[in-house]
């Protein structure tokens, strides 16, 4: 039987709907709506479209959702003083770099940039302080895509107490966060990463796998479990169409070759959709799961960073 599609689009629509009464309340009480500053750098294409649709979503949910540019030129020190401008602002609530900043600012600017954010508005969860609150079992803000793989599973109903969990990455946006998230659910965990042996002998046991590598298709059937449920992080750009062929089912491949003409690629993940739909239970489509659940969670994050920052007794609840 085939696998089922995990629906992104469903459960990031019901994130939204539990916030609008809580967006509304906090507008009435504070005569203004929770504040996104999202800074850009540059005029990296992808990012141009990321901090598009960030700020157009968080502004569809009545939020206030601001961009702060930067010149492709501009240095650190600007982006550092950009940076403590919006913690000073007090109808800021949260702060959102776009990564990644110009290579002219220097090898470790994103480090500098993002440890710089006032961890109370640090609505990305990157924040050394933050991060540790999290590998303590007391998550403030967290990366917001771990974040919405576990409000999947969850609303998904898929247990992870007892289950063994694999996750193919380790980076600190979504690989070492989204472990942390499974082990604080109880799961087994195990990572995996480029230097790991043997990889599908480790992945087929997984009851729950988590790709986050940034290589298209890369996870294929040998790599799956019988049953397992099948989280694809990955967003990658394919332009060719053979290629293409290998990685999308019959149904699928007109659509599919429709995005190349028209736009030149179409979206894939880190799984490869048709060996994954055959040997999964469960599986997170590429356009339509984590991508749009990393957005609503952005959302959750700036109207609890609001809450939180005014005191609000019951923001760790939302
Ligand atoms: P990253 O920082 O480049 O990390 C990639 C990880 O994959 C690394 O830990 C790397 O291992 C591991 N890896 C690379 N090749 C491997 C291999 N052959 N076998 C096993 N592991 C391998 O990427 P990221 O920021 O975590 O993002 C991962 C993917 O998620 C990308 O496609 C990105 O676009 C996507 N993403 C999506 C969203 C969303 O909203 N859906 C959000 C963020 C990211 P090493 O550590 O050993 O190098």
């Amino acid at each position: 039987m085939p696998a089922r599609r995990l629906d992104g689009v469903a459960c990031a629509t019901r994130i939204r709907e539990a916030l609008a009464p809580r967006i509304g309340a906090f507008t009435t009480r504070h005569g203004r709506p929770p504040g996104l500053g999202v800074v850009l750098a540059g005029q990296n294409p992808a990012s141009e479209v990321y901090v598009r649709n960030k700020i157009k979503t968080v502004g569809a949910a009545q939020c206030r959702g601001e961009l702060f540019r930067l010149d492709a030129s501009a240095s650190l020190d600007d982006a550092l003083g950009l940076v403590q401008r919006l913690n000073a602002d007090d109808t800021i609530d949260g702060i959102l770099v776009q990564s990644p900043l110009p290579e002219g600012m220097g090898a470790d600017a994103e480090q500098r940039v993002f440890d710089a954010i006032d961890p109370a508005k640090d609505v990305d969860g990157f924040h050394p302080y933050n991060v540790g609150l999290l590998v303590q079992k007391r998550p403030a803000l967290v990366a917001c895509t771990p974040l919405g793989c576990i409000e999947l599973l969850e609303q998904e109903q898929i247990p992870l107490r007892g289950k063994h969990a694999v996750v193919i990455g380790r980076s600190d946006l979504v690989g070492k966060p989204m472990a942390m998230l499974l082990l604080h659910e109880n799961a087994t965990v195990t990572i995996c990463h480029s230097r790991t042996k043997d990889l599908a002998s480790v992945t087929q046991n997984a009851d729950i796998l988590v790709a986050a590598i940034g290589r298209a298709g890369f996870v294929r059937g040998e790599h799956i479990g019988e049953g397992a449920t099948v989280i694809d992080v990955g967003i990658n750009n394919v332009s060719d169409k053979e290629f293409a062929r290998e990685l999308f089912a019959k149904d699928d491949i007109e659509k599919r070759f429709a995005a190349i003409d028209k736009r030149g690629f179409t979206l894939v993940g880190d799984v490869n959709p048709k060996e994954a739909m055959e040997r999964a239970a469960n599986f997170t489509p590429v356009p339509g799961g984590v991508g749009l659940l990393t957005v609503a969670m952005l959302m959750k994050n700036t109207v609890k960073a609001a809450k939180m920052r005014r005191g609000i007794s019951n923001a760790a609840a939302i």
